[in-house]
């Protein structure tokens, strides 16, 4: 391919990762404003937004509040189907097991996540539980704008020890 032509992609590739990204991170950025733990995801579907989703787990008292474990909730009643095959998912902070297996079993074609997560994330931090030979391979690619994501973490830890 021509190489200016590839860069051009590339670039393009890369304004449409942050873009989806960016509206993670307000929905982490809802989260904290509720003094939840600042985590956001949305679910994107042929190139849109199908839903979003923030940490609730506190709020709602439920195990599964996860961001992306609510956001695929929303997309499977959006699309009237439990198969989001065809879906990426975008959240700012790499996934536990529970999401993980969410994903998984919900057939996801991709995640991207933020800021790993040393003490439950299962990308790549604690193990890969993406490349073991499950039925159904979901795609990964970590730490998009992680920077952000560490940042609204960061802030909303120290706030929390203040207290
Ligand atoms: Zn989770």
């Amino acid at each position: 391919m021509n190489q200016d032509l590839d860069t051009t992609m590339k670039y393009q590739e890369n304004l449409k990762k942050n873009k989806f990204m960016s509206a993670a991170l307000k929905e982490a950025q809802k989260a904290a404003d509720i003094d939840e733990v600042p985590v956001g995801a949305v679910v994107v579907y042929q190139d849109k937004i199908i839903a979003r989703a923030h940490n609730e787990r506190e709020s709602k008292q439920i195990f599964h509040g996860h961001a992306e474990f609510l956001a695929m909730m929303k997309a499977q009643k959006k699309l009237k189907s439990w198969r989001l095959e065809d879906c990426e998912i975008y959240v700012t902070m790499e996934p536990c097991p529970m999401c993980a297996g969410a994903m998984i079993q919900s057939r996801v074609k991709k995640v991207y996540y933020g800021v790993s997560d040393p003490k439950s994330g299962v990308a790549s931090s604690i193990c890969d539980l993406f490349s073991l030979p499950f039925n159904h391979k979901v795609e990964t690619e970590g730490l998009l704008m992680q920077e952000e994501s560490e940042k609204m973490l960061k802030a909303f830890f120290r706030k929390l020890r203040k207290k």
